[in-house]
């Protein structure tokens, strides 16, 4: 099974989702959620790698279109963050991109993004590293004051040119006069048809070229120079954290279970088990916000 898992992170670095497998643990691969034990490998550790999901933004009030009550219109999020989406309704995807821009636009961050952000500051004084390796898409680590941050899945707040391959941080609000008062979430809400060339457009000198939003979609392949960064992080790191994400989005599913096959102790925190929880060290169950700023708060042998 493991190294079935490992054959797909080597050879699976294109987003797709799996379905939720719900069913009991078997009891010898239960995890411990002893918090004073996670708590003394926590004070040990010198290189913390701690990988987030979207249960951490849905704290911050932020939705991730996954689940059958999460529709934008009648779609979730895997009917329209696809290449063949976009290139078949760009302004449908555009519409659901433009609402939740401004959505993430009006969110602050969660009492978890705090305490990854404070223990990151804290830990750095006593020459300690903490790297967040993130599927969101939004910018709620950095707002928290998270300094190294590896967005494997792209930023909301950043286009691409599907012309020139521009990059651009792009925060405006609306993105474009056409998008304004568009992209209403509600069922019976007609698509706004908006014409394409009247869509976001690249600024570049002589490109105008389309420009999308810089996220990976279903499909796509994640950005190479961001995965060996995590490769890297992935081989150094003495603890690891799989925190709000029910790891079924590959190959970001993968990550902790193959920190886990080191012998590196990792800790889950989620509102449920998710179908790579016996694979953990620690199982930590409940909102992130309110099971890991005790996780991660000062411990008695910190010294300054
Ligand atoms: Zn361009």
């Amino acid at each position: 099974m493991l190294l079935q898992n490992r054959a797909v992170f080597t050879l699976g670095l294109r987003m797709c989702s799996t379905h939720v497998t719900k069913g009991p643990l078997i009891d010898t691969a239960r995890p411990s959620s002893d918090m004073s034990e996670f708590r003394k490998a926590f004070a040990q550790a010198k290189h913390i790698a701690i990988i987030t999901g979207a249960g951490v933004s849905a704290e911050s009030g932020v939705p991730t279109f996954r689940g059958e009550n999460e529709k934008w219109r009648k779609w979730q999020s895997q009917d329209l963050a696809t290449p063949e989406a976009f290139s078949r309704y760009p302004s449908r995807v555009w519409e659901f991109y433009h609402y939740r821009r401004e959505l993430v636009l009006n969110k602050k961050p969660s009492a978890a993004h705090l305490a990854i952000a404070e223990c990151e500051a804290r830990l750095k004084k006593q020459g300690r590293s903490v790297v967040v390796i993130t599927q969101c898409i939004d910018d709620l680590h950095r707002q928290a004051g998270s300094k190294h941050v590896l967005k494997i899945h792209g930023n909301l707040m950043e286009t691409r040119c599907v012309s020139c391959g521009e990059v651009t941080v792009n925060r405006r609000s609306p993105i474009c006069a056409a998008l304004k008062g568009k992209g209403a979430p509600g069922p019976d809400v007609a698509d706004a048809k908006i014409s394409v060339d009247k869509l976001p457009r690249c600024d570049e000198r002589d490109c105008h070229g389309l420009l999308r939003p810089n996220v990976v979609f279903f499909g796509e392949t994640l950005d190479s120079h961001i995965l060996t960064n995590v490769e890297k992080e992935m081989e150094i790191c003495d603890l690891c954290l799989v925190v709000g994400t029910s790891s079924i989005v590959y190959p970001a599913a993968m990550f902790g279970p193959r920190v886990a096959s080191r012998g590196v102790p990792v800790a889950e925190f989620n509102t449920n088990t998710t179908p790579k929880t016996e694979y953990f060290t620690y199982h930590f169950q409940g909102p992130c916000g309110t099971t890991l700023p005790a996780a991660l708060a000062q411990h008695e042998s910190e010294v300054f």
